[in-house]
């Protein structure tokens, strides 16, 4: 199954699709997370990106496309993908659906987490991300077993620098003018369910799994 999760930040994504992907057995393809290991190692796309996702901007369609189109070329792309960030407005999408149609291929479904906004801050204000092996947490929602500490691989949590208030306005403002109006292409398709992500990540995942068929 090859599935695109789009949604505001704090929807839910990156919890969603690191759960559904190893549920239907598939690849979770964060774009997020690689732009950030890359800022991590200091790579040239490294040094590119930073300061565009420090204000909370996105990084230019150009870098994160060649990105994508370079991790689309890996083994385990063959038995389908979550996308997790990418496409985040048009241009993206319509380079995908290129990338995809050179492949002889296509995305089957979309899945929008639409969350309020109430929620959305709370969860990105005390969201915890792993410095290993990327898994969120939250100081009330999900709180770690050991304070600042992995539950799976003991390595420390940190607060990401564009989770701080000021920079969350910011990106609500970069979704609702760039990544919103996927949500009208991906109808036009015939691709797009939508799902209310305000609930607990559980009933959530039960409800994207209905959706696509795959009761659990
Ligand atoms: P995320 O982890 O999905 O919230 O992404 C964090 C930041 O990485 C965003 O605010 C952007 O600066 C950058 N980013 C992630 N995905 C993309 C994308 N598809 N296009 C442009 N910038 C992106």
């Amino acid at each position: 199954m090859k599935i695109i999760l789009l949604g505001p930040p704090g929807a839910g994504k990156g919890t969603q699709a690191k759960t559904l992907a190893s549920k239907l057995n598939v690849a979770h393809i964060a774009t997020g997370d690689l732009l950030r290991q890359n800022v991590a190692k200091d790579t040239d796309l490294g040094k590119q990106a930073k300061d565009f996702m420090n204000k909370g901007a996105l990084v230019p369609d150009e870098l994160v496309t060649q990105m994508i189109s370079l991790r689309m070329q890996e083994a385990d792309i063959e038995k389908g993908f979550i996308l997790d960030g990418y496409p985040r407005n048009i241009n993206q999408a319509e380079s995908l659906d290129k990338i995809l149609k050179d492949r002889g291929s296509e995305i089957d479904s979309v899945i929008y987490l639409d969350a309020s906004e109430p929620v959305i801050i709370q969860r990105l204000t005390g969201r915890l991300v792993c410095s290993q092996c990327g898994a969120n947490f939250h100081i009330k929602n999900m709180p770690p077993k050991v304070a600042m500490v992995c539950d799976n691989c003991q390595a420390k949590l940190f607060q990401r620098t564009d989770d701080r208030a000021e920079t969350i306005k910011k990106r609500l403002e970069v979704y609702l003018q760039e990544s919103h109006p996927l949500i009208e292409y991906y109808k036009k398709k015939g691709k797009l369910k939508r799902v209310s992500s305000d609930e607990d990540a559980g009933i959530v995942l039960d409800k994207m799994l209905k959706l696509l068929n795959r009761e659990q």
